[in-house]
């Protein structure tokens, strides 16, 4: 084994140490799944890594693709100047509808908004020229990250930071006899980032594993 072992036991510890996740996002998990939403959010542990970037950052401007039932689109708007903006771009008309009504109570329908619709649409025109984005978290339809990539990049700041969610592919990312298109997406995304000149990446395996890269 290369590196430490991330136990359970470990996990609670750090959890416990650094807890991002309060009651309202706890309970956030609890209605969304009661909602019928699948549990597919970041890990609490990647919720407080993600504001420690976003603070590192300076980060005021956040675009997201995904937003599910609201939980990172909450954990990333809390670590944002009161001035802020968060847009997180959603296709399921249900999920941006709950994601909605969990923005508003955490008291953060000021600097937080969920666009409804496909977000290659969005991207490609409601949102052309809306950068720079200081921040950019890519958690959606994976066979479309790539493609998420080529028209974020363009609209970072030089210096902005972009992370790609499941960059671990469940466990599957290595596994060369995969073919399975999620996991085939996130091996795409995972290599396009390290290839391109434009940034500077790594993969950090917390959670199911973010590719992070700074926009030079
Ligand atoms: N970021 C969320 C989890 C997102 S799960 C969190 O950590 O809390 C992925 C979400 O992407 C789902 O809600 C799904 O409906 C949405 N999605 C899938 N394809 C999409 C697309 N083409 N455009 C916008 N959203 C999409
Ligand atoms: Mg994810």
């Amino acid at each position: 084994m290369k590196g430490t072992p991330v136990t359970d036991e470990v996990i609670d510890y750090i959890n416990e140490l650094f807890p991002a996740e309060d009651e309202l996002l706890r309970q956030l998990r609890v209605d969304a799944e009661a909602a019928g939403i699948p549990p597919i959010a970041i890990s609490a542990e990647q919720a407080a890594f993600m504001q420690v970037l976003l603070r590192g950052a300076g980060a005021r401007r956040v675009i997201e693709i995904g937003t599910l039932a609201g939980y990172s689109a909450i954990t990333m708007a809390r670590a944002l100047p009161d001035d802020g903006e968060l847009v997180t771009l959603e296709v399921n008309p249900l999920h941006a509808e709950f994601a909605s009504a969990q923005i508003a109570r955490a008291g953060l329908a000021h600097k937080a908004r969920v666009l409804t619709g496909s977000a290659l649409d969005l991207l490609e025109r409601d949102l052309a020229g809306s950068g720079p984005y200081d921040f950019a978290f890519i958690d959606a339809d994976k066979p479309a990250y790539r493609r998420y990539l080529e028209l974020l990049v363009p609209m970072m700041r030089s210096g902005g930071l972009i992370a790609g969610d499941n960059a671990m592919a469940w466990g599957r990312i290595a596994d060369a006899s995969t073919t399975e298109a999620n996991v085939i997406g996130m091996r795409e995304f995972n290599r396009a980032v390290a290839d391109d000149q434009r940034l500077q990446g790594c993969l950090v395996p917390i959670g199911d594993g973010m590719c992070l890269a700074v926009v030079r």
